[in-house]
């Protein structure tokens, strides 16, 4: 049995994750004087920690290595008060003020929270696939497409976003090859038409991917796909892979109190604001975006968040700003 946790009552206000929606959220709270509590979970920094080159977030002509573009971020907010703590957060309780946040060694009470908590890209599950992501094992077409121009490449994956992948990275590569498990893919016949008539892409179905080959400075050389029916083994040569077996969103531990969609990303109140179905709880970042996907687009909601959240508490707690008295809504 665990000791009894201590309560710690100290912070208004609290965020969950510490990707670019998180950060972002503390930077701006930090500088509205709230000092937020960021609860980091087990991803310090998010997911572009394990990335190498960003060359698509705008200040940086160069780009930047993903580690150091967070590691930027929560400098940022730590500089004007924002507190981060290494830890993941195992239970909430939404329902009535205060809220409860109960982590791996703290129970924490806040008045508002801002869920920052993004997705996980799914993994086929290699160790060879970890150990070559960024350097080759890609998750992200938008992102990382451009490194790719002039090669071949594989696409794992047989839904919509594997053909739009698939699709989108014909633009750079000479080759696209979508590698799925199964006979049939389970994509829209609209999205599997255009990759069926886009001359750059083959498929090989009924295949999976047994091991990447390649080094951290070489990149990928070849694939080991193995044949499902024959469970033959081929090496096949290509020079990155794009897994595209879909995302999750990490919002289990919201399940029954914020109001969450069919694949669990946290449903939003009104278009233009963060505001959940609780009052003081806010949603930003990947956690809340399916479409998206960019740290850009995250930071961009984590801002919102913020600024949607030092209003509320401002305002007596009125969630929208379309609710506040006529004249008193100044950022329209
Ligand atoms: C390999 C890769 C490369 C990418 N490259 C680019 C790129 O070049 N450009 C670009 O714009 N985008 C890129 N992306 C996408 C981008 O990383 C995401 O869109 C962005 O990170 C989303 O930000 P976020 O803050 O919403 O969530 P995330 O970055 O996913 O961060 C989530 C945070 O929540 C924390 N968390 C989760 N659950 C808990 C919990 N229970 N308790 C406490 N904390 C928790 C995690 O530890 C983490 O800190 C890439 C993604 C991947 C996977």
């Amino acid at each position: 049995m665990r000791a009894a946790m201590e309560r710690i009552t100290d912070y208004k206000v609290i965020v969950i994750g510490s990707g670019p929606a998180g950060c972002t959220a503390a930077i701006y709270l930090s500088r509205a004087n709230l000092a937020p509590l960021v609860l980091e979970g087990l991803q310090p920094g998010g997911q572009l920690t394990i990335t190498t080159d960003v060359e698509n977030y705008p200040g940086f002509p160069d780009g930047i290595l993903g580690p150091k573009l967070m590691d930027l971020m929560r400098q940022q907010a730590e500089r004007f008060g924002a507190v981060f703590k290494m830890e993941q957060v195992e239970s909430v309780q939404l329902i009535g003020h205060p809220f409860t946040i109960t982590t791996d060694s703290h129970i924490y009470e806040c008045e508002s929270l801002i869920v920052a908590a993004g997705a996980s890209a799914m993994q086929i599950g290699l160790p060879s696939e970890k150990a070559l992501q960024g350097f080759g094992v890609s998750y992200c077409a938008t992102c990382d497409g451009f490194f790719f121009k002039n090669k071949e490449i594989v696409v794992v994956g047989g839904g919509d976003s594997a053909m739009e992948e698939a699709t989108f990275l014909t633009k750079f590569a000479s080759k696209v090859t979508v590698v799925h498990r199964r006979e049939e893919l389970r994509a829209s016949k609209i999205m599997q038409d255009r990759a069926r008539g886009n001359p750059k892409i083959q498929f090989i179905l009924n295949s999976t991917v047994d091991e990447v080959i390649g080094t951290k400075e070489g990149g990928i050389t070849s694939l080991k796909l193995r044949n499902l029916k024959s469970n033959d083994v081929t090496d096949f040569a290509t020079q990155g892979l794009f897994v595209a077996i879909g995302h999750t969103p990490n919002t289990q531990v919201y399940a029954g109190q914020l109001e969450l969609d069919e694949r669990g990303y946290i449903c939003l109140r009104h278009p233009h604001s963060t505001a959940t179905n609780i009052q003081g709880v806010f949603a930003c970042g990947d956690a809340v975006d399916h479409v998206y996907r960019q740290a850009v687009t995250a930071a961009g909601t984590g801002c919102m968040a913020a600024l949607d959240c030092e209003k509320w508490l401002t305002h007596e707690r009125i969630t929208e700003r379309w609710d506040l008295p006529v004249g008193e809504e100044d950022r329209d």
